[in-house]
């Protein structure tokens, strides 16, 4: 599954929780945190951190 399939299915599963009532919330928006992870330092990003980065430790040395 690529990350669209998986929000999708993420999200119908909490439209579906809402619409039985097995959730009392209002209509809930799923959002997806990808980590990431450089193999060479070693050092962790949410995706949406890395798009505004854009380097790691690797860069700074
Ligand atoms: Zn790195």
């Amino acid at each position: 599954m690529n990350e669209d399939q998986i929000h999708v299915v993420i999200q119908s599963t909490l439209d579906r929780a809402v619409k039985t009532g097995q959730f009392e919330t209002g209509q809930l928006e799923a959002e997806l945190f990808v980590r990431v992870t450089c193999e060479n330092c070693g050092n962790t990003f949410y995706l949406a951190e890395l798009l505004d980065e854009r380097s790691c430790s690797c860069q700074s040395t």
